[in-house]
């Protein structure tokens, strides 16, 4: 059976066709700047070359139009018509608490979803119009919800807790929710693959490593604890986003430079993480990577310093969460790509826990493998993720 999987943002429409039964990728897309000029929808069958073209896409409801043509087109799509789409995954940004796995979607569901949107304004009424122009455009095909924080769930209320008056939680809910959780479950499982060992006896640390990025714990393949909160911001430096500060520093900016809390919120999320700390350099991995080796630059270097050691500060801190760990796991755009940072971040932080890694495997791209020496202690991994094939999959296991 065939999965369409939709990641529906605020102007933008990521999707992939996938093959469930063989797990191959039949096509994927895109669709951006829609509501506003010059959107365009680009076009990939797997094997071809890349389509693009510019088109109007007044909304998402139009944008899926498109989609659906550029899928079925006689001449260049990849199936006769939309009875060959037996279901379609939808990436959901926050289930809040409601949600611990993926959920067929029925108005009941849409409504918790709509009722999620105070904690991810921006992501999930996006997420919601993306399901509503699907279902006006594919009567009769089930509509799968995938949550991005359902793999948390599990998380011990001493782990989800921030150290706040209790009420707080009890009449609005604030804790710590996590992100990358359809990523950081399907990196565990593969992990436990590689190592030839079942999930439920392994403690694994996650590193999902890309422009966001959080780290899990994830012990006998549950998640125990996890470093975004109840958004994305808290825990490690990012591409952008400062991840942990004091949050006595938003009163102290308030006062020094007279900003709103909606504009040193702003501040924390778009102009922090490594692009702040390079002094507006560069929120690439590879920029601040090419600078710091060529020339030396010192924005580069503290960047890059400052987020090795936040990350290894966290591999330490769910060693000690799990009393113990059996392998970490990197993945995600830096996590899979840069040799440099995982070498900054095992090599000069993480000798205690017994790794050494295997300089040669460490150089290589592109494919699961262990990059750590035989000898080492505890294992290091290089995992790439695959979203779309995890909430391919779990639409694939509920509807079938
Ligand atoms: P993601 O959010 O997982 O797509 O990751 C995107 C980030 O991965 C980019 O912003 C880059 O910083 C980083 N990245 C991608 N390729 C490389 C590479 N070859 N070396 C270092 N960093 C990379």
């Amino acid at each position: 059976m065939n999965i369409l999987v939709i990641n529906s943002g605020s102007s933008s429409l990521k999707f992939q066709l996938i093959d469930a039964d063989t797990e191959e990728l039949i096509a994927k897309g895109l669709c951006e700047r829609i509501g506003i000029d010059a959107s365009q929808i680009s076009f990939t069958p797997a094997g071809g070359a890349k389509q693009k073209k510019q088109v109007p896409m007044a909304d998402h409801r139009e944008a899926i139009r498109l989609m659906l043509d550029v899928l079925t087109n006689p001449e260049t799509g990849v199936v006769k018509d939309l009875s060959q789409i037996g279901a379609v995954g939808h990436r959901i940004v926050h289930g809040g608490e409601k949600f611990s796995g993926a959920t067929l979607i029925t108005p009941e569901v849409e409504n918790e979803i709509a009722a999620c949107s105070d904690l991810a304004p921006l992501h999930n009424p996006a997420n919601l119009i993306g399901i509503r122009a699907c279902k006006a455009l594919m009567p009769g095909v089930p509509m799968v919800a995938v949550f991005d924080t359902a793999f948390h769930q599990t998380m011990p209320e001493e782990a989800y807790l921030y150290g706040i008056p209790y009420r707080y939680y009890e009449q609005y809910r604030i804790r710590r929710y996590g992100f990358h959780g359809t990523s950081h479950d399907y990196v565990s499982k593969r992990a436990a693959a590689v190592l030839g060992r079942p999930v439920e006896e392994l403690k694994l640390i996650v590193c999902h490593l890309g422009n966001g990025a959080s780290v899990s714990a994830v012990k006998y393949g549950k998640c125990v604890d996890t470093s975004m909160g109840l958004t994305p911001l808290e825990g490690l430096i990012m591409g952008t986003r400062s991840g942990d500060v004091d949050p006595a520093v938003i009163e102290f900016i308030a006062h020094k430079e007279g900003k709103s809390i909606e504009e040193i919120t702003n501040m924390l999320n778009k102009e922090s993480g490594v692009l702040g700390l390079s002094d507006g350099f560069s929120s690439d991995f590879r920029d601040l990577e090419d600078a710091w080796e060529k020339e030396k630059n010192p924005n580069a270097a503290r960047a890059l310093k400052a987020y090795a050691l936040r990350t290894a500060k966290y591999v330490g801190a769910y060693a000690a969460a799990m009393n113990g760990v059996d392998a970490v796991c990197f993945t995600a755009g830096v996590g899979e790509n840069s040799p440099i940072m995982r070498t900054m971040i095992c090599g000069d932080y993480l000798g205690y826990l017994g790794i050494t890694l295997d300089e040669e495997a460490n150089a290589k791209r592109g494919k699961d493998m262990v990059i750590s020496t035989p000898e080492s202690a505890t294992k290091v991994l290089v995992i790439p993720t695959n979203e779309e094939l995890a909430i391919a999959r779990q639409t694939y296991a509920l509807i079938k």
